[in-house]
Order: structure tokens, then sequence, then C-alpha cells
């Protein structure tokens, strides 16, 4: 740890960003950047446990059974191969998502993107040639933000899987409102045709790992594997750090019933 560092943390303590709580002096990766969440809070994030969807990833909401196709994957086949996300949108981690993406607060990524690129490992076991790709914000957003949270997350996952980034490629070409402040019928129409991939020659073929913070519905997710694979991309995965339990990309509710074929 720099002198700098060290005086710095004696003048203005390091706080936990969601229960403000001290953290301990020697909190920081092995690279030195510092953490912005105590253990206490981490440990609160939510696992998404099985069964789920192999296709979508959502869980089912009874415990117990295997993994099976829920509705509508089956009815309507994403163009991604599959998505998983390690943890539900909710509590502490859905409060530090939000002030990583609308708090100004990119350094949130060096305590959050350890935690997806950890999943990503587990989940992707085996060693593939493969390129990854954040979900691209539309220039206009991105200059109000000032960062896109997916690349900073993407950069995580690179780094564990020894893989490059590709964070230009893929662009959104439309301005779209954010999903979040559409009624759920809306949100697909709103994605639609929103995504390029430019310059596909050297992607032909080839594997595409998407990264996102959040999926809602997946119809982003869905609608950037769609412009990948029509561009000639074999094979899409898509990693999110974290998911909603609420509708799927058609707007239906998960059911409570368990069945195959239910969500
Ligand atoms: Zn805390
Ligand atoms: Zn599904």
């Amino acid at each position: 740890m720099s002198l700098l560092r060290r005086l710095l943390d004696v003048i203005y303590p390091p706080r936990c960003l969601i229960c403000r709580e001290f953290l301990p002096t020697d909190s920081g990766d092995e690279s030195g950047a510092p953490r912005f969440l105590c253990h206490p809070c981490l440990s609160r994030f939510r696992p998404i446990v099985p069964p789920l969807c192999p296709v979508c990833g959502r869980p089912f909401p009874a415990p117990g059974g295997e993994d099976h196709l829920c509705e509508a994957c089956l009815k309507h086949p994403p163009a991604y191969e599959a998505t998983r996300a390690p943890y539900r949108f909710e509590g502490p981690l859905m409060e530090a998502i939000h002030r990583f993406k609308y708090g100004g607060n990119p350094s949130i990524a060096h305590s959050l993107g350890p935690l997806l690129a950890g999943f990503a490992r587990t989940w992707l076991a085996e060693d593939e040639d493969r390129v990854i790709m954040p979900v691209p914000l539309h220039p206009k957003r991105l200059r109000e933000r000032g960062f896109n949270q997916s690349l900073l997350l993407a950069r995580h996952v690179a780094r564990e899987l020894e893989t490059e980034v590709d964070f230009l490629s893929l662009r959104r070409v439309r301005y779209t409102p954010p999903q979040t402040t559409l009624p759920k019928e809306a949100r697909r129409k709103n994605v639609r045709g929103a995504f390029q991939l430019h310059n596909p020659g050297p992607y032909k073929g080839k594997s595409v790992l998407l990264v996102d913070d959040v999926a809602t519905t997946g119809n982003t997710l869905n609608e950037c594997a769609r412009a990948l694979t029509r561009s000639g991309c074999r094979k899409v995965r898509c990693l999110v750090l974290a998911r909603t339990m609420g509708q799927d990309r058609h707007g239906h509710p998960p059911s409570k019933d368990q069945g195959p074929g239910r969500d």
C-alpha cells in the first residue's frame, strides 16, 4: 500500500458504501485496489440457485427438482446459447449496483468485478477461443455517465479468463429510453434493432461472451445476441452480475408452479 494511501486512510477512514461501517485498514485486493464494501454486506448478496432454466438462467421459484427449459425459452428460443448470473438483483447488491451506475462511483467495480470473474471461471470451465464484449451504451449515455459499468466488470472477467475485451465493435446505434422506465410489453420493441456489430469480419465463426451488470427481462441481451449471430458469430453466451426475479422477455411473471415448462 502506498504511503499516500495509508495517509488518506488515516484522514478519511474508508467506509462501506452500503452500510457506512468502517472497513478494515487492510481491505483491498492483491493489486492494491481498495475495496468499497464490507464483508457482512458482501455476504448478504443472495446467490441464484438451481433449479433454473439452462438457457435463460432464470431460477424456478420452488426449491429442489431438475433444471428444465422455461416456457418462454421453449416458445421463443433466444438468440443466445445461455445466460447466467451469480446473484439476485435485490438487497445490498441492488444498492451497490445503483451506487455504481448512478452514483458516479466506477471504483465499486473493484469490489463487484472479482465476484463476477470468479463466477465466470466456474461456469465457463472449458477453455474456448472467445472474445468478451460488454453490452454497449449509446454515446450520449456514455457521455452523461462517464463510464460503461459493463465494460468495467468485463475487464475483471477478461483478466480471470485470460481473454481479450472488445468494447468498440458492438455498438448501440439507436438511443433508447432506459428499459426500467418502460412497461414490460414495450421493452422488447424499445431495443429492437438498437445494436450492430461494426466490422464483423474477425468474428465470423467466433464465440462471444457478452457481459452486463443487470438483466431484467433479458431483451437487451437477446437483442445484442441477435446482432452478433446475424453478423456471423457462432455462439453467444451472456454473463450478468445480477438478475431480477420478475417477468421474462414476453412479460410473463414467474409461476409458483414447479412443473417443467413453467417459469
Ligand atoms: Zn457494509
Ligand atoms: Zn428460459
